[in-house]
């Protein structure tokens, strides 16, 4: 019996790939006014609705466009865990069978969701468990923002995301786009409408997408220093060889520069032994003598085959007050959802193909970082 071929299938249009900009782009090439996207955008993140056939104020031949061509798809939660200090961390499987990790971090008064950006990562920091995972792909603006849906969504009533920190799997400047449009999201009145205070991005130093994040997009930066001279920092962050401490401070500089009273946040791990010294701490304040800045220090998380071991209490409490003493507001970040290894650097996800992690440096510029 001879089979019919299937039709070939089209790959639907997912609308959470777009920001507004974009969404309104997509709606003018339909023949639509641009402003179908912020009623896209409010039904969506505000009404929660993703049945095109609600949309309501769109008219009907519109709505059965979208019903046939696109769709609304976040990555499917496969674990939640809920660790004993009240945070979650949920496992999401991707469309490609890989899974990235999200943490909700309630405390007082708000509720931070840590996003990842990348399936993985390229970058190979000697301290960072995500590291040893290998690279596999830049997730889609849709998987990034989709973390924020689906965290709001399973947290309903009970509590806010009311921050985003960019801290999750992955090197978020090396997926620049992608991150970007779902950072305006998060920011757009028609979206989640968080204040640029409350999103922040976390890079380990990659200096020319820093430059051309201070042209796009107002988010505050946080910065993973964690060395303050370039020999070491070369071996524990090793983009570091490709941009080096005086470029990546100069570039801090001119961040600082957008807006009077700006901070850039450095976070720095504590690690026993190897740059917890008080030398290294007075390094710390001529290194950032010219930077509007605060300090987070992070106390090391250790994980399987880790080589380093935190600093002790004394050591990071003697490396905070000198800190705070000369001048330099620097806090201790507390460690959260320890026993299911949702603290930093303990983000792992399960990434099949890690062979494409030379590829992506090399199309980063950054062949000779790893
Ligand atoms: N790639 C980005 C964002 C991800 S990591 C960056 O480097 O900034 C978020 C923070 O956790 C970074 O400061 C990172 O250096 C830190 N971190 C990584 N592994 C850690 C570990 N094992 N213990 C404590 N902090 C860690």
């Amino acid at each position: 019996m001879n089979s019919v071929p299937e039709p070939a299938k089209v790959k639907k249009i997912n609308l959470l790939d777009f920001d507004r900009k974009g969404l309104a782009a997509f709606f003018v090439g339909l023949g639509e006014k641009p402003f179908r996207a912020t009623q896209l955008l409010k039904w969506i993140y505000q009404e929660g609705v993703t049945d095109f056939d609600l949309m309501t104020n769109l008219s009907k031949p519109l709505r059965s466009y979208l019903a046939e061509n696109c769709c609304i798809e976040t990555p499917e939660i496969v674990v939640e865990q809920l660790a004993s200090d009240g945070v979650y961390k949920w496992v999401l499987q991707t469309h490609c069978g890989n899974r990235v990790e999200t943490v909700f971090i309630p405390e007082e008064g708000r509720g931070t969701l840590c996003v990842s950006s990348q399936i993985g990562c390229a970058l190979a920091c000697t301290f960072c468990s995500t590291a040893q995972q290998g690279f596999n792909r830049n997730l889609d603006t849709s998987e990034i923002i989709g973390q924020v849906y689906v965290a709001q969504n399973r947290l309903g009533k009970d509590a806010k995301v009311t921050n985003v920190v960019m801290m999750g799997m992955g090197e978020p400047l090396l997926n620049f786009d992608n991150v970007v449009a779902a950072m305006n999201l998060m920011m757009d009145d028609f979206a989640y409408g968080l204040s640029k205070r409350r999103v922040t991005i976390s890079t380990s130093g990659v200096v020319p997408a820093m430059r051309r994040l201070t042209e796009v997009c107002d988010v505050s930066l946080a910065v993973s220093l964690h060395a303050v001279r370039d020999e070491l920092r070369d071996e524990l962050v090793p983009i570091n060889k490709k941009y080096p401490l005086k470029e990546l401070m100069e570039a801090c500089r001119e961040n600082a520069k957008l807006a009077p009273r700006r901070t850039v946040t450095f976070e720095y791990v504590m690690l026993d032994g190897v740059n917890d010294s008080l030398e290294d701490a007075y390094g710390l304040v001529e290194l950032l003598k010219t930077v509007p800045a605060k300090i987070n220090l992070i106390p090391f998380n250790p994980f399987p085959n880790s080589s380093y071991r935190c600093s002790s209490k004394n050591r990071i409490h003697q490396f905070k007050t000198l800190l705070n003493d000369a001048g330099i507001v620097t806090t201790v970040r507390k460690t959260r959802g320890e026993d299911i290894d949702a603290a930093c650097g303990q983000l792992v996800g399960q990434v099949k193909d890690k062979s494409r992690r030379h590829l992506k440096l090399k199309l980063a510029g950054a062949e000779n970082v790893a």
